[in-house]
């Protein structure tokens, strides 16, 4: 398929960069840190050998979420959100950009969201999980509280919010222990991030701001396989829900979130996503450069889905929750108008 449009794909500033080493190899480190650090290079051939029309673009993980210092989080955030605006506008037709957030501060979370989506033409913002401040040790979930005025911002800019995934923190991750190979993308990423979700979903979040837009990667992170269990546990006990939030869980699961199939290239996966959140809620992504480009497109081009599902995750539902100019339209209406 031509014209797809991605939206996990990443990219390092050397003071993140770091950050994405120790999780491969090191024999492919010097692969895994020169794809991190070009944007304009290889990444654009890939794309356009693989019918990738756009990338929306956003900084490694877990980088400003792991700054523990305030001051630094947002010198960060605001370099590689700099950065990332000097590079999509050498070529604003094949990417686009989501904002780094120092979230350990909520105040200058708002302030750097607002620049980004205001001045610097972001699409909204991408969030490498919970965020470490003062000394590091207390994981900030978004449900806390503290955290609601900069809800009502990213509802009021209107614009889609990536909870990306990262590891959970050493003291939290004891059920891994002698079992290490279980951390990173292997499952550890997808547990953290899925009860991250759960947290906002029955928070009552999305009660006191229903238009908030959640995106989250690879197929959603186990959650579509496991929805209906959440709420419709012990039926036969009639026991109203433990949670703030008023309605069930998989209402908000399916009105406010949004999956995408980064890092999860598996028909009978998405097969499954299509029935529990449907064909307009879920975006083609690849989750470059930790996975390859040609084995997302290759596999989502011949998935045996409908041809029409496969042009709304590959390509319309992303312009619309985006609000993308249509540039294959706006060519093809040229052409028109020429004849
Ligand atoms: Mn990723």
């Amino acid at each position: 398929m031509q014209g797809k449009i991605a939206l996990e794909e990443h990219f390092a500033i050397p003071e993140t960069l770091m950050d994405s080493a120790g999780f491969l190899a090191e024999s492919v480190w010097p692969e895994l840190k020169s794809r991190l650090l070009d944007i304009q290079d290889k990444r654009l051939k890939l794309m356009d050998e693989q019918g990738v029309e756009m990338m929306i673009l956003s900084l490694n993980a877990p980088a400003v979420q792991a700054i523990p210092d305030i001051k630094k989080a947002n010198e960060i955030s605001i370099r590689a959100n700099d950065y990332l605006a000097g590079e999509v506008a050498k070529r604003p037709d094949r990417f686009q950009a989501f904002a780094a957030l120092p979230m350990q501060d909520p105040d200058l979370a708002i302030r750097e969201l607002e620049r980004t989506v205001k001045t610097l033409g972001f699409k909204g913002a991408l969030v490498n999980g919970f965020s470490q401040v003062g000394d590091g040790q207390t994981p900030l979930y978004y449900d806390l509280e503290r955290f609601w005025p900069f809800w009502a911002k990213v509802e009021q800019l209107d614009v889609p919010f990536y909870l990306h995934p990262r590891n959970p923190l050493a003291q939290d991750a004891r059920i891994y222990q002698g079992a290490e190979w279980l951390l990173g993308p292997t499952w550890a990423f997808g547990q953290e991030t899925a009860v991250h979700a759960l947290r906002l979903m029955g928070s009552g979040l999305f009660d006191q701001y229903p238009g908030l837009r959640i995106i989250i990667g690879h197929m959603g992170e186990g959650l579509p396989y496991s929805m209906w269990r959440v709420d419709h546990r012990n039926a036969w006990v009639k026991a109203p829900p433990k949670y703030k939030a008023k309605k069930k869980i998989a209402e908000y699961f399916n009105e406010n979130f949004y999956l995408t199939t980064s890092g999860n290239f598996r028909t009978q996966t998405l097969i499954d996503a299509l029935l529990e959140i449907g064909a307009d809620r879920i975006l083609f992504s690849a989750d470059w450069p930790f996975e390859n480009v040609d084995h997302a497109a290759e596999w989502f081009d011949s998935a045996t889905i409908s041809e029409a599902d496969r042009k709304k995750i590959g390509r319309d539902n992303a312009l619309k929750l985006f609000k993308l100019e249509d540039r294959s339209a706006a060519q093809s209406g040229k052409a028109q108008a020429a004849e």
